[in-house]
């Protein structure tokens, strides 16, 4: 498969925005929860944005569409079923489909649990799966239920081992030190916390990280796991039960 150059635009705290090519001068966005850092940092490299893509209503996802918006008027594309919809958008999103973004097809995965719209947008390797799964984590089930969002996280898990993931925020250090807490002794996530902490000295992310790793590192992909139920003190539960502990524990960290 052909390799797809992608890059993020680091927005407030630990937001990533990130743009992948769809012209030779032209990039989509996903995720710009702040236009002018992203506007800046294209500026700076002669880009213009053909497509904003969103992947779920929150602002600090969705906040940046006006000013790109004003700016280069691209094609705004987002979920269809979120409680709240984003406004302006060209084209929603309601089931898991395709949709072409200048030279590249996007595949729409419907992933609800941390909004009840969420999707996540799979761009050849390349998944941008905005709040739903991170490094070693997942996000918070705000909108819909635990059982939704295990779901949707064995959708994702799904793809295979060479995916790249690409996510919505830098929280792979947090997400380590929680997930250390379950299992203290895992020295593969020993050894991952040293390679983050010296790569976070150089740049505004580890990202994006191999499917592969989080299937074998992310404790939120292993609640059907013995081992991992064990760790919660859930033995023969099911998964969902142990995504629903170990999420509620993490929600308490
Ligand atoms: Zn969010
Ligand atoms: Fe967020």
């Amino acid at each position: 498969m052909e390799r797809i150059d992608c890059f993020p635009v680091p927005i407030f705290h630990d937001n990533l925005a990130w743009c992948f090519p769809t012209g030779p001068s032209s990039v989509a966005v996903v995720d710009p929860g702040d236009g002018l850092p992203v506007a800046r940092a294209l500026t700076a490299r002669d880009l213009t944005v053909s497509h904003v893509l969103i992947t779920h209503h929150h602002r600090d996802h969705s906040g940046g569409v006006e000013v790109l918006g004003r700016r280069w008027n691209p094609v705004l594309v987002g979920p269809a079923n979120e409680d709240t919809p984003i406004p302006g958008m060209d084209l929603t999103l309601a089931g898991d489909c395709t949709f072409q973004a200048g030279g590249q097809l996007c595949q729409v995965m419907q992933v609800p649990g941390h909004t009840r719209g969420h999707v996540a947008y799979l761009v050849g390797n390349l998944l941008f799966a905005g709040d739903t799964l991170f490094s070693i984590g997942c996000g918070r089930v705000f909108e819909g239920s635990p059982e939704q969002m295990w779901a949707s996280l064995c959708k994702l898990r799904s793809l295979p081992d060479s995916t790249e993931l690409l996510c919505g925020h830098e929280y792979t250090l947090q997400n380590i030190a929680f997930a250390l807490s379950l299992d203290p002794g895992n020295e593969a996530l020993l050894a991952f916390r040293q390679e983050c902490e010296a790569r976070l000295r150089q740049a505004p992310t580890v990202l994006p990280s191999p499917l592969g790793r989080e299937k074998l590192l992310n404790p939120f992909l292993r609640c059907d796991e013995p081992l991992v139920a064990r760790l919660l003190g859930l033995e023969g539960a099911a998964p969902e039960k142990v995504f629903r502990m170990m999420r509620q524990e993490k929600d308490r960290f």
